[in-house]
């Protein structure tokens, strides 16, 4: 996942008061079946402009080893892949009622970070696995991975489907694809639960984000004559403001939604290009912005807010070159989705969980994507995102061993013996 604030605050808890902290410590490091697993996924580098396919055809064969076939979806370039696997019910029934594991196999750069070990080896110290991904999100998919043999031994009473996506980091691009070929093949699973670090907290609503680039075209004239130019750095960051004026609107009259950490919505401009010379009228300006909204605000009206104020900024603009013009290109987008907890899936992963709370984070995930897909979706998975994309990220090996709980505990409802 990209976005780094992150709390998980169940109704009635005060905001700010995390679940994050450890449940009671274990003194003995637990056995985890799933760390060889483990080991070999942070293996591979797959940071996410990096080809996938050897992670991918590795978990592919090992599905196999297993008569496991995968389906496997490429980008355009066939450098990368999504894997979708699944294990068939003991009825035969593959299409209908299942459960999707999901992670994404992409991960972060550890370019320019200071990394005390290697980063694409998973190494135990003391009481916690260190690596890229352990907690962004390898550990997930690979404790997932690691219970096929067991689930396949009992016999699974519905299907149970493994999903993994490329390029989530860079906008959730892979699982985009993935869902469309699934949607097409008629597969309807009942539920998804992605692995996304939530402490193994149960989490039912993330917030959107929409991502934009606003291109301010002035006109260039000697500074000594500032009348007969059109400065953008001056009309760009007259829109900056106006974001600015918006961003405290929200936080001052919400909508508001106290299950967040940040429970308002948020604007924010992150990047501003322009000028050229302090004695030239700058001709160019642009910037990047972005709301990340709660999933009831709406960001189309978000932008269009926008859009009108700098429609009040061009006649002046005009009025001295026709030419001139504040364009918007969209970056990113990712819908936000709240279910509000009231779905079969939320109360599965309560009962795996062991927990009756559930929380909503103002990261964006897949989780959002397969909601959207008519697939009911929860975010549980072992680690806090305030360790991902960290140098020296790390996983203790307690949320590792609660992630083998809940699988297990998963494995008890979806199995018939
Ligand atoms: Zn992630």
């Amino acid at each position: 996942m990209r976005f780094l604030s992150f709390a998980v605050n169940p109704p009635g808890r005060r905001p700010g008061v995390s679940m994050n902290a450890p449940a009671a410590s274990t003194a003995v490091a637990p056995q985890l079946a799933g760390l060889p697993l483990i080991r070999t996924l942070v293996g591979f580098d797959t940071t996410s402009r990096e080809s996938n396919l050897a992670l991918i055809h590795w978990v592919r064969d090992y599905l196999a080893r297993e008569g496991i076939e995968s389906q496997l979806t490429f980008d355009d370039e066939r450098r990368k892949a999504n894997l979708f696997a699944t294990l068939p019910a003991q009825s035969g029934e593959t299409m209908r009622g299942g459960i999707v594991l999901s992670g994404h196999s992409d991960v972060v750069p550890v370019d320019g970070q200071p990394w005390d070990r290697p980063p694409f080896e998973a190494t135990v110290v003391g009481d916690k696995l260190y690596g890229r991904g352990v907690t962004d999100m390898k550990s997930f998919s690979a404790i997932a991975l690691s219970f096929v043999p067991e689930l396949l031994r009992r016999g699974l009473a519905r299907p149970l489907h493994i999903a993994l996506s490329y390029d989530e980091e860079v906008g959730c691009i892979g699982a985009r694809r993935m869902l469309a070929d699934v949607v097409a093949r008629g597969v309807k699973p009942a539920g998804c639960i992605v692995g996304e670090p939530s402490g193994m907290q149960v989490v039912v609503a993330h917030k959107g984000k929409r991502g934009y680039r606003c291109r301010v075209r002035g006109h260039e004239a000697h500074s000594a004559l500032t009348p007969l130019g059109v400065n953008a750095i001056q009309t760009a960051s007259e829109l900056v403001n106006f974001l600015a004026q918006m961003a405290r609107r929200f936080r001052e009259r919400g909508g508001f939604d106290a299950g967040y950490d940040v429970p308002y919505t948020t604007v924010h401009t992150g990047v501003i290009r322009g000028g050229t010379a302090l004695n030239i009228v700058p001709r160019d300006c642009s910037f990047d912005f972005e709301f990340r909204h709660l999933p009831f605000d709406d960001p189309e009206h978000l932008l269009a807010e926008v859009k009108r104020f700098a429609a009040t900024l061009l006649p002046e603009m005009h009025a001295v070159d026709p030419h001139t013009h504040i364009e918007f290109d969209a970056l990113s987008s990712l819908p936000g989705f709240d279910s509000h907890g009231g779905t079969e899936i939320a109360e599965l992963g309560k009962a795996c969980a062991g927990t009756v709370e559930f929380g909503k984070v103002s990261f964006g995930s897949e989780a959002s994507l397969f909601h959207n897909a008519d697939i009911p979706a929860i975010i549980c998975g072992p680690g806090h995102i305030a360790q991902a994309h960290q140098p020296n990220e790390w996983v203790t090996l307690e949320q590792l061993a609660l992630c083998e709980t809940f699988m297990r505990r998963l494995a008890d409802q979806v199995c018939a013996a």
